[in-house]
């Protein structure tokens, strides 16, 4: 099968539920990716930084053989010799009492949204059945019923109701909104902190340290959302960190599988984690020995490979060089760590066309929002590779003509 085989294979087959660049991938490695035909890709989405560490890192990778050759799945009803491990690590590293494993960001997103609910109700004395989420405009958490409730995204909830109540929506890093939606019935205040999906919308500083503070004064829970920011995207190891906020409840998600496999979790303290009883929650695979033993290695490369300072070093110096290319097509550049956003001019048309042209000169980068390209290559990124990606987005955002 040739390229253009596999293309009508899924378009006959698949769910047209995506947009994909029109190339099929057949191989990986660290932040490049090859097509059928052998032609060489800088990966600069990383599946949306569930690719952190880059394409099939030597050291997961053998962690995963490893783990292939022992013990695959318990189910949560016996225990195995991973995930104890896996969670232990994680709480140390992020700085929590306990950690519930999932799988997908979705599951660790709604096991947040059970947690901070039953919260809600046992400890905080909100009457049954009236506890209230705030969450925030331009929000993406996932796509299960009850989180796109909340969203605001037409296209992810238009014609998917009746949906799940609970939820007020509240504009973006505003605080004085954030201070008028509480109510002594709010339970907890859901947040990305930087908005990845929404366009790569980046806070002012001191806007989550900011919202931690009206939070704990109301009895309030703050749930930071770091499935997209977190594991050192940013340019630390948490978003959080960046305002100095340590959140009551953190999800993550994408990057804890390595790029393996779907690994989520969420974290809290006991004061919150002890309302889950035996029997309350589960998930058949989360906590899985697979999971967790990749878990432990995608943890530990990016603290061996200090793939946060990295982030930050080269996403600093990247986003330098692409502001400094004084495109004609470019409103904005803008971001943290690794995850910068280019917005392109609505006079230049939207941002897919542009996604097109890199992809033709090697570059995989897709458009989030109309408007906006998204750079996030692996963290493991040579700043040599990024040198090479910088000439041809010159060549196709500087391009005298519009590219389409
Ligand atoms: C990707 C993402 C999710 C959902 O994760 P899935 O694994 O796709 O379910 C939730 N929140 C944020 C911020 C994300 O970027």
């Amino acid at each position: 099968m040739n390229q253009a085989d596999y293309l009508a294979e899924v378009d006959h087959y698949s769910a047209h539920n995506y947009l994909p660049l029109p190339l099929v991938l057949s191989r990986g490695e660290g932040a490049w990716v090859w097509d059928l035909e052998g032609n060489k890709y800088l990966d600069c989405l990383a599946a949306y930084s569930a690719l952190n560490q880059g394409h099939r890192h030597p050291a997961i990778l053998a962690a995963a053989k490893e783990q292939l050759e022992r013990l695959t799945l318990t189910s949560r009803a016996f225990h195995n010799d991973q995930m104890g491990p896996f969670l232990h690590e994680l709480c140390t590293l992020a700085g929590y009492d306990k950690a519930l494993p999932m799988n997908t960001g979705a599951e660790a997103v709604e096991t947040a949204i059970k947690a901070v609910r039953r919260w809600g109700y046992r400890v905080k004395g909100i009457p049954s059945d009236q506890a209230e989420i705030i969450a925030c405009e331009n929000n993406f958490h996932g796509r299960t019923t009850t989180i796109v409730s909340f969203s605001t995204e037409g296209s992810y909830n238009a014609d998917f109701g009746p949906f799940t109540p609970g939820f007020k929506i509240i504009p973006y890093a505003d605080l004085d909104a954030l201070e008028a939606a509480i109510t002594p019935n709010t339970a907890a205040f859901l947040v990305e902190p930087l908005q990845g999906e929404g366009g790569v919308i980046v806070p002012p500083v001191g806007y989550l340290a900011k919202a931690a503070e009206l939070c704990k004064k109301h009895n309030v829970l703050l749930v930071v959302d770091e499935i997209q920011t977190g594991l050192g995207r940013t340019g630390k190891m948490f978003c959080s960190e960046w305002d100095g906020v340590h959140p009551d409840v953190m999800v993550l998600g994408k990057a804890l599988g390595g790029g393996f496999y779907p690994v989520s979790a969420m974290l809290a303290n006991d004061d919150v984690m002890s309302v889950f009883k035996p029997g309350d929650h589960g998930s058949t695979f989360g906590g899985n020995p697979f999971g967790a033993a990749v878990a432990r290695a995608a943890l530990a490369v990016l603290v061996d490979e200090a793939l946060p300072q990295r982030a930050l070093e080269l996403g600093n110096w990247f986003m330098g060089e692409l502001t400094k290319l004084e495109s004609p097509h470019v409103a904005e550049v803008r971001g943290q760590g690794l995850m910068i956003g280019v917005e392109i001019k609505p006079e230049s048309g939207s941002a897919r066309p542009f996604c097109e042209a890199l992809m033709k000169q090697g570059i995989l980068a897709k458009e989030t929002h109309e408007q906006v390209v998204r750079f996030a290559p692996p963290l493991v990124v040579e700043k040599a590779d990024l040198e090479w990606a910088l000439e041809r987005i010159a060549a196709v955002l500087g391009a005298a003509q519009p590219v389409h």
